[in-house]
């Protein structure tokens, strides 16, 4: 048989997987630390990070070790019987983010609907509001996952189109604007579920003071408040969690994606006592959620980004990245905003989108991807040496200056 070319698989894919995506026409066989692979032997630098799930570098040797010694002694047992690893992941994820209790699901949207139904419970058993009446302020731009209750409240036609009836109980302002959210809540507010930074709205970085404001009128009107740090946590912005920035403890945080460096889905919910205390047995449950292997990857993602010192280097070389973009005299770029190694090169409309960038940027050996059209979102895996960050910017720089 001869063997599979790219376009091979591409059609394969096109015919028989739904296109619920429009990936970049390059197939990866192969990936280490920031660099992958295809199946034609060219390399890539990454430059998207699976939507930041690989911050401690593709195939990490000490987490793919845990995998495979784990894998080899129990994986699965369901929530039905204990396992040795859940309660060490526990402890270890609740003492490295300050929280009293958690609550493990797989991915990141899970851990969402986790956090809706402990904000909603939370709200009739101890806050007093009438029964069916919580209501859950959001923000305009968010992105917190796909299921039918998150898509509710998407501000983005396109993942509502076609999929409803939806589900009430939430509203929407408008994101970075702490005036407008005391504004919006009443009697019947539950929470504020909003992301440190919006990652698929653009990179949007809220103004300095957004998370001290938000905390301090959740705290006076008694409304929790909901950090989704999916993708701004676990090292990203270039502090553990994003609202370390402002030293702003959110009373509930959803993380995911890197919480198992990609190398399975492993997403967890952190709160009080007070709040993940509302669920009793049989209330939400998962068959995989806190299962050994998930426990065991995970806790040795979190040993790297803490050993490796990630989130400073994310620190370090965000703003390298940052200063060099904002050299770069291009007559295509309005704006490149960020934090850390979350960066997004805002084009004029006049650029003709950001796709072809992308398309000229894979062609150079870089790869990253748009985000709403007119967003180049360059957010490489946090372990990255300088010495590709520079030689990967030179190709940032080259595809900025086309015509
Ligand atoms: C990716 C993401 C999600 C959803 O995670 P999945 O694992 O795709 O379900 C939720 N919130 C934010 C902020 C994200 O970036």
């Amino acid at each position: 048989m001869q063997a599979m070319r790219t376009e091979d698989y591409i059609a394969l894919e096109e015919r028989y997987n739904a296109r619920n995506y429009k990936p970049l026409d390059v197939v990866i066989t192969r990936a280490q630390g920031a660099w992958v692979w295809d199946v034609e032997g060219r390399k890539y630098l990454d430059f998207l990070s699976a939507y930041s799930a690989v911050n401690q570098g593709h195939c990490h040797p000490r987490i793919v070790r845990a995998l495979v010694e784990q894998a080899q002694k129990v994986t699965l047992t369901s929530r039905a019987f204990r396992n040795d690893q859940l309660p060490l992941f526990a402890k270890e994820l609740c003492q490295l983010l300050g929280y009293e209790m958690m609550l493990p699901m797989n991915t990141g949207v899970e851990a969402v609907e986790t956090a809706i139904k402990a904000a909603r419970k939370w709200a009739y058993r101890v806050k007093g509001i009438p029964d069916e009446q919580a209501e859950i302020i959001a923000c305009a731009g968010n992105f917190h996952g796909r299921t039918t209750t998150v898509i509710s409240f998407s501000s983005e036609e396109q993942y509502r189109d076609g999929f409803g009836p939806y589900t009430p109980g939430f509203k929407l302002i408008s994101f970075g604007d702490a005036d407008e959210l005391e504004r919006a809540i009443t009697s019947r507010t539950a929470a504020f579920l909003f992301e440190p930074s919006q990652g698929e709205a653009g990179v949007v970085v809220p103004p300095v003071g957004y998370l001290r404001a938000v905390r301090e009128i959740c705290t006076r009107h008694r409304v929790l408040m909901i950090a989704d740090e999916i993708q701004t946590g676990m090292g990203r912005t270039g502090k553990m969690l994003a609202c370390d920035h402002e030293d702003v403890r959110p009373d509930m945080v959803t993380i995911g994606k890197a919480l198992s460096g990609g190398l399975y889905p492993v997403s967890a919910v952190l709160a009080s006592r007070e709040v993940l205390g509302v669920f009793a047995p049989g209330d939400h449950g998962s068959t995989f959620g806190g299962n050994p292997l998930a426990c065991a990857v995970a806790r040795e993602a979190l040993r790297v980004l803490v050993d490796e010192r990630l989130p400073e280097r994310a620190a370090a070389l965000g703003e390298r990245m940052m200063a060099r973009l904002r050299r770069i005299q291009s007559p295509h770029v309005e704006q490149v905003r960020g934090k850390g190694l979350m960066v997004g090169v805002v084009l004029k409309r006049q650029a003709g989108g950001a796709r072809r960038f992308c398309e000229a940027l894979k062609e150079r050996g870089v790869l990253a991807k748009e985000t709403h059209e007119h967003v180049i979102r360059l957010a490489p895996p946090l372990v990255i040496s300088e010495a590709d960050l520079d030689w990967a910017l030179d190709q940032v720089e080259a595809v900025l200056r086309m015509a």
